[in-house]
């Protein structure tokens, strides 16, 4: 197939595929950054794939980041320089293989103190330097007066000057998709709205898994040979399944923290920078980072005991980043001007438990673990390395027997679905507000497409809808309007009032119920203010 004949993904094709008898080589269980990254390594390299996400892709953690593609500035200060160099590499490699959903953005750090130029400075010169040839652009001092043009509404009293290094952004909901699209491409198979809900063992060995069709209710049994268990702060549920097989409880492997972002418009803080404050309040790193045509502020680290799909940010959170934008920002935004408040769990990793055969990494963040089973778990990392990862995944699964030798990896190279040509002239950086331009190459196929320019919502025309249906997997209202258009996280009354257009839309293109009322209890959620009870 041509690259630029998008594959349909009609339910009932898929389905049917699902339902074939045959042994996979791998099947992964989890559509978020880390099981796609699987996928479609596996899948380039030859491997029959086979991947089950419980509900959407990317509807986890994966939707719900900062929206960086970094090296980590953190690791930098912790002298992890080999993570570091990795994690700017990769950065690197996404901007180059998904420019349509990738671009650089300058960062600057403003200085209220005589020490914070020359010391967050020389710290990001030595990450320029271990960036290389992957480097983004130059770190460079700036004086008082620069620094106030560079962030129009920095507040200006005891502003000495600041520091401006550059790093990258990008759509973490539609990169997923374009990896999983270009898995497809590759010849694997991916399901969404498929829970994995049993796992299968032969004398102790995992040979293969049970899922269900969310929708219709079906279960269909699968064979593979190597299953990889990337649900993100889930995994320990899979895991228990596996022990519970052999008549074992395992010890739990994730610690979730969630993270909360909230949005608003872009005149608070105009003009083509983020903002990075090294130091809060209470010693963490906040970002004012444009995406998307609005302002991101962000996140929090707070741990919690529980993983519910739709976490509610506490009280406290808002309290501290509206507080927080306040002590920076001249005119700071209230209450009243958030559009969208959305939160993310964590998968941080404890100790891996004895009774496994750890194949913990410590010179990564990420951590696999084979049980005695042949499961294999993946947590951990981040997205801006997802591909190392995936690398490492498949690596630790021939190591251990599981799949037979296989042939370098293709993904550092690949180019994913909708990248156009390297030479291909400039295109809108992802600081812009949302358009067609996230189609890359696609977007003369979306132009053909019934509906193309009759808007629905800014960024968002009916032919988006449609091309969201019959090429993206696109089941519900909330696939459409929080992770194909990211509407959901820009402006919830927005996506609120597209919702019933798309609802129709998409009826029309799947025969199916598109869920209107459950996203539109959602929409009000992500507008809704904790109470104080809830602090
Ligand atoms: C607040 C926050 C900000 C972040 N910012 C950044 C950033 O700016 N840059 C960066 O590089 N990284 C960032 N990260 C980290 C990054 O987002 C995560 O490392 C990454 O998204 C994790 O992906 P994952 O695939 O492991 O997990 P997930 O995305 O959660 O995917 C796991 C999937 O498994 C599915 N699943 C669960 N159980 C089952 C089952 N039984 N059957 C089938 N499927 C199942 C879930 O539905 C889910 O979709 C951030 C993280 C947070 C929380």
């Amino acid at each position: 197939m041509p690259p630029d004949v998008p594959l349909p993904t009609r339910r009932a094709d898929l389905l049917a595929r699902l339902a074939e008898p045959r042994t996979w080589d791998l099947a992964v269980v989890g559509g978020g950054a880390t099981g796609l990254g699987v996928a479609l390594d596996a899948a380039a390299r030859g491997l029959s794939v086979l991947l089950l996400e419980s509900h959407d892709f990317a509807s986890g953690t994966s939707s719900r980041s900062t929206k960086l593609l970094h090296g980590g500035v953190r690791y930098l200060a912790q002298g992890n320089l080999a993570l570091v160099r990795e994690a700017l590499h990769e950065r690197a490699t996404v901007l180059r293989n998904a420019p349509h959903l990738a671009s650089r953005l300058s960062f600057v750090m403003p200085s209220y103190a005589w020490w914070q130029v020359p010391f967050y400075g020389i710290g990001l010169k030595l990450y320029d330097l271990l960036a290389g040839r992957a480097g983004l652009g130059t770190t460079t001092f700036m004086g008082r007066a620069q620094t106030l043009a560079a962030l129009p509404n920095l507040q200006p009293e005891g502003l000495r000057g600041g520091v401006a290094y550059w790093d990258g952004q990008f759509d973490d909901a539609r990169l997923a998709l374009a990896l999983a699209r270009t898995a497809a491409r590759e010849g694997a198979l991916l399901l969404n709205d498929c829970p994995v809900t049993e796992l299968l063992h032969d004398q102790g060995r995992l040979v293969g898994l049970r899922c269900r069709d969310a929708l219709e209710g079906q279960a269909y049994e699968v064979r593979a040979r190597c299953v990889v268990n990337a649900t993100g702060v889930w995994v320990d549920a899979l895991r228990q399944l596996d022990g519970a097989a052999q008549g074992r409880r395992m010890e739990a492997m994730v610690a979730p923290s969630q993270g909360v972002h909230v949005v608003v418009d872009r005149d608070f803080l105009p003009g083509e920078h983020a903002l990075l404050v090294p130091h809060t309040a209470d010693g963490r790193v906040l970002f004012a980072v444009p995406w998307l045509g609005k302002l991101v502020l962000g996140t929090t680290d707070t741990p919690r005991h529980d993983l519910p799909r739709e976490p509610r940010p506490l009280r406290a959170e808002l309290d501290f980043i509206l507080g927080e934008a306040a002590r920076y920002l001249a005119r700071a935004p209230s209450r009243a001007d958030v559009k969208s408040i959305w939160v993310g769990l964590r998968p941080l990793v404890r100790p891996a438990g004895e009774d496994e055969a750890a194949t913990r990494s410590l010179s990564r963040e990420h951590t696999v673990v084979i049980a005695a089973s042949g499961l294999v778990t993946v947590t951990g990392g981040k997205w801006t390395t997802y591909r190392a990862m995936a690398e490492d995944v498949l690596g630790r699964c021939v190591q251990a027997g599981l799949l037979p030798e296989l042939p370098a990896s293709r993904s550092q190279d690949l180019r994913l679905v909708g990248a156009e040509p390297a030479e291909a002239g400039l295109r809108p950086a992802l600081s812009s507000a949302p358009g067609p331009y996230l189609y890359g190459s696609e977007q003369a196929l979306l132009r053909t497409l019934p509906g193309a320019g009759q808007s629905l919502a800014p960024g968002l025309d009916e032919a988006m809808v449609r091309f969201a249906a019959r090429y993206e997997y696109a089941l519900t209202v909330e696939d459409v309007l929080a992770r194909r258009s990211r509407l959901l996280f820009l402006d919830a009354a927005q996506a609120a009032a597209a919702a019933p257009r798309v609802a129709v839309i998409l009826r029309e293109e799947t025969g199916r119920d598109p869920a209107l009322a459950d996203f539109l209890a959602l929409a009000q959620a992500y507008l809704c203010w904790p109470s104080e009870q809830d602090a």
